[in-house]
C-alpha cells in the first residue's frame, strides 16, 4: 500500500473547506492564519507560498507578514503581540529557521497557545505530554492521519521512531503513545540502530539523511512512515530507500508525495480547530 498523502491531503482539504462554509454561514466569520516570514531564504518562501495558496483554497484568510533578514527581535515581538489580541487572527505561524539575531525559543514563548498552530509553545508541548487536548505540531499530526489509512486502531504496536527533534520526533511519539503505541525514540547516539529498526510494527524516520533506512532495516509487513525531505542531485528523496523498502512492508509513504501535503492539510485543521475554540 502506498500512502498517497497528495490524495489523503486533498480529501481533507475538502472537508475543511465544507466545515467552514457551515460555519461561516453560521457565524459571518472565517477562519484567519497569520504567518509571519522572515528573510529570503529559498525553502521557506516556497513553504509560505503554499501554505497562503492551501489556505485560500479552504476559505481561510491568509495574512503573510514579511520582514527583511535584518529585523529586530523586538519588532517581531510586538507584531506577535499585536496578532495575539487580533480578533481575526484565529492562528500564528512564524516560518522557521529564524536568522542568528533572532532568539527562536522567544519568539515560540511568545505565541498565544491557543493560537500556535505549529505547537510549539511549550505549553502545547506540556499538554500533548500530559495526554490533555493541544495543539499538535502538523508534520506528526499529519503522519498519524496517514497511520490511521493503514490501521484504525495502533494499540500495541511497537513503533520507533528515528529522529528527536521538538518539531517532530518528540510530538510523535507523544501521538503514538496516546494511541497506546509502545514507543521507542532513537537518534545519532543509539547503538545498534539498525536492530532496533527491525523490531518495528511501525517506523517513523525523520532525520534529513538520504536513504538511510535499507532493505534489511525493515520488518516485513511493517508500516513506514518516511518523513525525510534531502536533495539528491536535482531529486527530493526522503530518509529510506524507498525502492527496495516498498515491497516488503505492508505500507509507505513516498517522497514526495507523502507526509508533505499532510503537513499543510494539518495546518490548516490547526487553525480551523483555533478558530472554532475561539467561537465557544
Ligand atoms: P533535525 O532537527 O535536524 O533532527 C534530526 C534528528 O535526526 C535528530 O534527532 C538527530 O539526532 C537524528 N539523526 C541524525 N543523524 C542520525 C543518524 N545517522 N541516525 C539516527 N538519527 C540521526 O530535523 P527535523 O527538523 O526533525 O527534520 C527531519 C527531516 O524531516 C528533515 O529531512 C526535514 O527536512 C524533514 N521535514 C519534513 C517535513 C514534511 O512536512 N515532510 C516537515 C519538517 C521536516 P540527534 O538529536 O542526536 O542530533
Amino acid at each position: 500500500m502506498i500512502l498517497d498523502g497528495k490524495k489523503e491531503a486533498a480529501i481533507l482539504r475538502e472537508e475543511i473547506k465544507k466545515e467552514i462554509i457551515l460555519l461561516k454561514e453560521k457565524t459571518k466569520k472565517v477562519p484567519g492564519l497569520a504567518v509571519i516570514l522572515i528573510g529570503d531564504y529559498a525553502p521557506s518562501q516556497i513553504y509560505v507560498r503554499n501554505k497562503e495558496k492551501n489556505s485560500k483554497e479552504v476559505g481561510i484568510h491568509s495574512n503573510v507578514i514579511r520582514y527583511p533578514k535584518n529585523v529586530t527581535e523586538q519588532e517581531v515581538l510586538t507584531k506577535i503581540e499585536e496578532l495575539n489580541f487580533n480578533e481575526e487572527t484565529s492562528g500564528i505561524l512564524v516560518q522557521l529557521p529564524l536568522p542568528d539575531q533572532i532568539n527562536q525559543e522567544k519568539i515560540i514563548n511568545s505565541i498565544d497557545p491557543s493560537k500556535d498552530v505549529d505547537g510549539l509553545n511549550p505549553i502545547n508541548v506540556g499538554n500533548l505530554a500530559s495526554g490533555n487536548d493541544a495543539m499538535a505540531p502538523c508534520t506528526p499530526l499529519g503522519c498519524l492521519l496517514l497511520l490511521k489509512k493503514v490501521e484504525k486502531n495502533l494499540s500495541g504496536k511497537r513503533a520507533v521512531i528515528i529522529g528527536r527533534s521538538n518539531l517532530n520526533g518528540k510530538p510523535m511519539a507523544q501521538l503514538l503513545l496516546k494511541e497506546n503505541c509502545t514507543v521507542l525514540i532513537t537518534h545519532s547516539k543509539t547503538i545498534n540502530l539498525k536492530e532496533e529498526c527491525q523490531k518495528a510494527d511501525i517506523l517513523i524516520a525523520a532525520v534529513g539523511k538520504a536513504n538511510l533506512v535499507k532493505k534489511d532495516w525493515v520488518q516485513k509487513g511493517a508500516i513506514i512512515i518516511d518523513v525525510g525531505i534531502n536533495k539528491q542531485g536535482n531529486k527530493i528523496v526522503g530518509d529510506v530507500s524507498y525502492d527496495e523498502v516498498k515491497d516488503k512492508v505492508k505500507a509507505i509513504s513516498p517522497v514526495p508525495g507523502g507526509v508533505g501535503p499532510m503537513t499543510i492539510a494539518c495546518l490548516l485543521k490547526n487553525t480551523l480547530k483555533c478558530f472554532k475554540a475561539r467561537l465557544t
